[in-house]
């Protein structure tokens, strides 16, 4: 995996005793990575992803893992609140315009990291992968990843965890 250090100022710490459960997927809804991951990197705009995905399948590696990524806003998933408490996000670089694929590296690579994430963090259960549509408040305020198939997605990460 082909990874880039490029760490945000945009983070905060996880509440103390948190447990990492659940990754958030997401699509940064613009056709330049370079713009992404500049405006992540951007103090004024309080937004992060711990990584982002881009179209080729490089990494690029925002935030680490241990501290608390600005990706979901004002969220809820199963009933739980704040959701940048507890989770992982994962941004692909896509338009987000429903017309635009997800490339197979990113489906790939993106599967391969999120199986790490579940070996590190076995409360992570395939069905707490989840996407900023379906966590965001109020609902409807966002739509990615949309286009994204989460059910081939999630095969691949069951595919990847089987290996030895
Ligand atoms: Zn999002």
């Amino acid at each position: 995996m082909k990874i880039k250090r490029v760490p945000s100022p945009n983070w905060s710490h996880r509440p103390t005793g948190t447990e990492i459960d659940c990754v958030v997927l997401h699509a940064t809804a613009s056709d330049d990575v370079d713009q992404d991951v500049a405006w992540c990197r951007d103090k004024q705009s309080k937004v992060s992803y711990h990584v982002i995905v881009d179209r080729y399948g490089a990494i690029w590696d925002l935030v680490s893992v241990d501290h608390r990524a600005w990706h979901a806003g004002v969220s809820s998933f199963c009933a739980r609140p704040n959701v940048n408490d507890y989770s992982i996000g994962l941004s692909f670089a896509n338009k987000n315009d429903g017309v635009e694929p997800y490339t197979e590296e990113q489906y790939e690579v993106g599967a391969a990291l999120v199986a790490g994430y579940i070996r590190t963090y076995p409360a992570i259960t395939l069905d707490r992968i989840t996407t900023h549509r379906a966590i965001a408040l109020p609902a409807g305020r966002k739509t990615d990843p949309l286009g994204f198939f989460m059910q081939r997605f999630k095969d691949l990460v069951q595919t990847e965890l089987a290996r030895t």
